[in-house]
């Protein structure tokens, strides 16, 4: 579980999350929806470690985590735009975090093993990123994530530069990738479709403000609010 209590986060005098109070079930796949600049990125950066909260509270599993380093968060995460290291293999890439925590030999090549055959990577072991395609590397950056069996597996946008039909395939993968681990998801998004496909819950937010919280089913049909009817209504 993932709690946030009265959480605020600012830059300098601008407030860009403004007092979260919401809670995110253990295993279930949540999706942070809301328009560009709505604090997305960095409400999944909070749960990261990545970013202090400005204020409140913040607990996992049941812990306070507001100063718990992101290192000590028991967390993976996909980043908006991959952040894979330029001057690794794809194995390098994949393995990296898991050679850091000193996992044994076995466990690792198990894992990579794995990873490789779920996200149909075989073959592409020693290529560097800057020689893969753009789907490719997405598989790459979730291959990392999904290798290190995190509780929680966060993720940024990880589809957005796919084409229409590598989007819904790697959904497929990641729901695939879920009922394996059972890991919390949490999912940020601005498609409509992969929220609604994708999602248990969704999280709509705007200028930092949570909107509403509920199955993709009732944000839907039951929007709580203008901005939500308007929001889930728009054309994408
Ligand atoms: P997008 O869909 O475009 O990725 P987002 O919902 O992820 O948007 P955030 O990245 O969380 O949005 O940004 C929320 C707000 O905080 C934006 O107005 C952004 O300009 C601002 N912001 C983010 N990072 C910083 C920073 N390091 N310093 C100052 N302002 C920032
Ligand atoms: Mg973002």
């Amino acid at each position: 579980e993932i709690r946030f209590e009265n959480v605020k986060k600012s830059y300098g005098h601008t407030e860009v999350v403004k007092n979260l109070n919401f809670s995110i079930h253990e295993g279930e796949r949540l999706i942070l929806l809301g328009p560009s600049g709505c604090g997305k990125s960095t409400t999944l950066r909070m749960i990261a470690g990545l970013e202090d909260v400005s204020s409140g509270n913040l607990y996992m599993g049941g812990k306070l985590v507001n100063d718990v380093p992101s290192g000590k968060r028991e967390v993976a995460m996909v980043f908006q735009n991959y952040a894979l290291y330029p001057h690794m293999t794809v194995k390098q890439n994949i393995v990296y975090a898991l050679r850091m925590k000193k996992v044994p030999k076995k466990e690792i090549a198990a894992r990579l093993e794995d990873a490789l055959a779920m996200l149909q990577l075989r073959g592409l072991e020693d290529r560097l990123p800057k020689d893969l395609s753009g789907g490719q590397r997405q598989r790459v950056a979730l291959a990392r994530a999904v290798v290190k069996q995190a509780d929680f597996f966060l993720l940024d946008e990880p589809l957005s530069n796919l084409d229409a039909q590598l989007r819904v395939s790697a959904r497929k993968e990641l729901v695939k990738i879920h009922e394996k681990y059972k890991q919390t998801i949490v999912y940020v998004t601005h498609d409509q479709i992969e929220a609604m496909t994708v999602g248990d819950r969704i999280a709509l937010l705007n200028e930092g403000v949570l909107q509403m919280l509920d199955t993709p089913e009732n944000v839907y049909h039951r929007p709580a609010n203008i901005f939500t009817a308007k929001f889930i209504g728009a054309p994408p």
